[in-house]
């Protein structure tokens, strides 16, 4: 088989039939095949080029093969590629001490692996070891991963295929106040979707939970934007019921929501992060990272065989040099507001539209038909549109009725505002 001409998409499509088991699905009914990418652009296999979104699912940060970036990962790759951590080598510890740099005050000690449900797996391990304790609160309509325990603490229905989860974790519903899980308005509410927290956690049989779960924007979720006060409180019930809060920032991290992190948004501190996609450049990778003191109950062995490799860590490091020289997350938060606003004004004027929601260049458009009902056949109508006009979109949601911006943060504002136009045109044909 020769991999100089591209097969073309049917072909793709019938490898992937007899080879691939099912569940790995794809976008779009006529799908291209990528061959190519540059910047925030990507190419198919017949030379067309797509303005990129969804960056590789919130992966590239710096756009597809950053010149820097890359030379970096060839001259490790022709350097030293991997050895496994049984063995001393630079880049991991030189990335751990970057890492511990940007992460928020106080979370410094890191472990390395391979990907963002490895790192959640491993989060609920270290809470587990730190407190004694082995069941887990998480929030509905949150994704954490799609391992055994990843998909338990996984609240997303449509990614919880497993019939039989993992027990002992339970889920209260994230705070939405645009249709409030607990019919309350906004303002007058007394928060209630932090006091089913503090409900929940009593409830738990045999103790509290040793740890809570939550994406500080949800992603899959839908880009769902907690009110100011969610996580400042949540951290407060956290606290007095001696449960650990863990702050899944495997999308969110590293200047996608306009803050190095999102939880910087509400100054408040997890006891641990996880973290994975955009650190690596397009190498997979995850990490956990916290505090001296609840490191410190993880003494014996642990391993990862590719988790801190020389080609991964040598990319995190020339990423985030990249990421801070170049003001990437202020640009995020910068082209992120101005983004909103302009769709803000389309949701003003089309009634498919029912929120825009977002945090730096992570924005969400939900789309309704009739009465403000999810309508997901709209949603792909509007994505099947986007692609033929050249323009790669995300779509979540648990409805899957969430079209998502989540663009490289290295994108021109003019491809940008394009990319607005040529929505607003489509959403006048929903
Ligand atoms: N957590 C969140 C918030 C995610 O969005 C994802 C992936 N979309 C994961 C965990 C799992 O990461 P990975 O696919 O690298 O295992």
């Amino acid at each position: 088989m020769s991999y100089a001409e591209p097969i073309g998409p049917q072909a793709i499509l019938d490898l992937k039939k007899r080879y691939l088991i099912p569940c790995v699905y794809h976008f779009y009914k006529d799908p291209p095949q990528i061959v190519r990418g540059q910047g925030a652009h990507v190419f198919d296999s017949s030379g067309r080029r797509y303005l990129d979104l969804y960056a590789g699912v919130s992966v590239h940060a710096l756009g597809h093969c950053h010149p820097e970036l890359t030379d970096a990962i060839c001259r490790q790759v022709k350097t030293l590629q991997h050895t496994s951590t049984i063995y001393l080598t630079e880049p991991i510890v030189l990335l751990a001490a970057a890492l511990a740099q940007v992460l928020p005050a106080g979370i410094s000690k890191t472990f390395f692996c391979a990907s963002g449900t490895e790192a959640n797996e491993g989060a609920a391990l270290l809470a587990t070891l730190y407190t004694g304790r082995s069941s887990f609160l998480a929030l509905e309509n949150g994704l954490h991963g799609r391992t055994k325990l990843g998909m338990s603490l996984t609240g997303l229905q449509m990614w919880r295929t497993d019939p039989n989860p993992v027990a002992g974790i339970a889920f209260v519903p994230a705070p939405h106040c645009r249709r409030c899980p607990f019919s309350k308005s906004y303002g007058s509410c007394a928060m209630a979707c932090v006091e089913a927290v503090d409900a929940a956690v009593r409830a738990t049989s045999g103790g509290p939970p040793a740890a809570m779960f939550v994406e500080p924007v949800q992603g899959n979720g839908g880009i769902m934007v907690p009110p100011p006060e969610y996580f400042p409180r949540l951290r407060e019930v956290l606290d007095r019921h001696g449960v650990l809060l863990v702050a899944d920032e495997v999308q969110t991290g590293f200047g996608r929501t306009g803050r190095l992190f999102a939880m910087d948004h509400w100054n408040v501190r997890p006891d641990i992060v996880t973290g994975g996609k955009a650190l690596g450049g397009g190498t997979p990778i995850g990490f956990f990272s916290t505090s001296d003191r609840i490191a410190s109950s993880y003494t014996r062995p642990g391993a990862s065989t590719f988790g801190g490799n020389p080609v991964t860590a040598a990319a995190g490091l020339k990423f985030l040099e990249v990421l801070c020289r170049d003001g990437l997350v202020e640009r995020s938060a910068r082209l992120g507001a101005m983004l909103k606003e302009r769709l803000a004004k389309s949701a003003e004027r089309f009634k498919a539209v029912f929120e825009i929601r977002g945090m730096g260049l992570m924005i969400g458009v939900e789309i309704v038909a009739g009465d403000a009902q999810a309508s997901a056949a709209a949603a792909d109508r509007a994505l099947e549109a986007m692609k033929d006009a050249g323009y790669l979109l995300g779509k979540t949601g648990p409805g899957r009725n969430v079209l998502t911006f989540m663009p490289p943060l290295i994108v021109g504002e003019p491809d940008l505002l394009g990319a607005v136009d040529a929505f607003e045109k489509i959403l006048g044909t929903l």
